[in-house]
């Protein structure tokens, strides 16, 4: 086992502090990596703050982060596709039984037995998972992506939840040319939603509850942009929808949006707020529409995305922190103030 630089929360109500976690040493499976970037995701905070604790509660003491991109430093003695000195990615799932229906269908993230960046029971060490609010992470070689070369790697690490989250609905919901797609919410998750739908060539419209976005809203691809608590606007797009993604974190009405939707139109959510949100059946009976849900995407998914960003030149548009003011990145997050998404420069945790 080694010590790794860490910024950890202690309990619900406290502040990100520095912290020193535990790592393993690498196995013949693994590859340590120096992490240099990683994204701050809403997910960090709802699990910092034990937001979700009805579902996955937060065993403490907590170092987010699941948005990593890092140097490889060592691999074990079977790795052969990566070697020290290379760049690599790690997102958010570090390991899973392998043996299950879903990871024989390469769809690891529906996994019984997967285990999270963070916050997840460690098979190895013990305890729980620690994430990549830290200096280094050892990972099993089989979730660790390949980052394409030439992208910045500040704007690359939110591709690995942000990135994936987005990507993978709009692919199985099969957007393209030809389809109105609508991203609700303009925050992580929805700047990328707005540039792969505008790649794979939808007619994007975003919905957004602060009016100061949406001049950037249409500089990252979106064809519209509706003020969503403009009832007026809001009715204009009545029936209209193919498909919905809605990002948003916090409690919301759901309902405005399925009235958007047309026939047998559907809306994903990926936004996981603390508390239920209520549907009304009517929204859903006519017009046979149709409300889901996605979490993140496969090791496959993750990598066929990584590489369709290094084709098309995309990451995410980042405001770079150091890890001393992630805690002020929280407070700003909740006011829906990042443009777009915070990317902590880990240099910072070493300096
Ligand atoms: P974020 O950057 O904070 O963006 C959320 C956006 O939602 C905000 O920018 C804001 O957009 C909108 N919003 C916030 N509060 C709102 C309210 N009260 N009413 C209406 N709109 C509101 O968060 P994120 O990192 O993109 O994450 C978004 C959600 O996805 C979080 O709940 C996160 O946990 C979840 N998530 C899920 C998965 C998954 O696998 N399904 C993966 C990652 C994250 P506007 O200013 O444009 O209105
Ligand atoms: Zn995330």
């Amino acid at each position: 086992m080694s010590t790794a630089k860490a910024y950890a929360a202690a309990g619900a109500k406290s502040p990100l502090a520095p912290s020193t976690i535990q790592r393993r040493d690498p196995g013949p499976d693994d590859v340590r990596l120096e992490i240099l970037f990683c994204g701050v995701c809403h997910s960090d905070l709802h699990t910092a703050r034990d937001e979700w604790r009805a579902v996955m509660p937060t065993v403490y003491p907590v170092v987010p982060g699941h948005e990593i991109v890092g140097r490889v430093t060592q691999v074990g003695s079977a790795v052969a596709k990566f070697k020290a000195g290379d760049l690599a990615a790690v997102g958010c799932l570090v390991d899973s039984d392998g043996t299950c229906a879903a990871c024989k269908d390469g769809c690891e993230q529906f996994c019984p037995n997967m285990t999270l960046t963070y916050n997840s029971p460690d098979k190895r060490l013990g305890g729980v998972t620690y994430g990549g609010y830290s200096d280094s992470i050892v990972v099993d070689q089989r979730f660790v992506l390949r980052v394409p070369p030439k992208l910045d790697l500040a704007g690359t690490a939110p591709l690995l939840c942000a990135g994936i989250t987005t990507y993978s609905p709009l692919r199985h919901w099969g957007v393209k040319k030809g389809k109105k797609v609508g991203v609700v919410g303009l925050g992580g998750l929805g700047h990328m939603g707005v540039k792969f739908a505008h790649a794979f060539g939808a007619h994007v419209v975003v919905f957004t509850t602060s009016p100061g976005k949406a001049e950037d809203a249409r500089r990252l691809g979106a064809d519209e942009v509706v003020l969503s608590r403009d009832a007026g606007a809001m009715a204009k797009h009545a029936g209209s929808f193919d498909f919905i993604l809605d990002t948003v974190s916090a409690e919301h009405d759901v309902n405005a949006y399925l009235n958007l939707l047309g026939r047998d139109g559907n809306m994903t959510l990926v936004g996981a707020p603390e508390k239920p949100l209520a549907v009304s059946a009517f929204g859903l009976i006519f017009g046979r529409r149709s409300l889901s849900g996605s979490p993140i995407g496969s090791v496959a998914e993750t990598q066929e995305m990584l590489d369709f960003c290094g084709k098309h030149g995309l990451t995410a548009d980042v405001e770079v922190i150091p890890v001393q003011k992630v805690n002020e990145a929280y407070d700003r997050l909740l006011k829906s103030d990042v443009k777009y998404r915070f990317s902590i420069d880990m240099a910072s945790l070493r300096s």
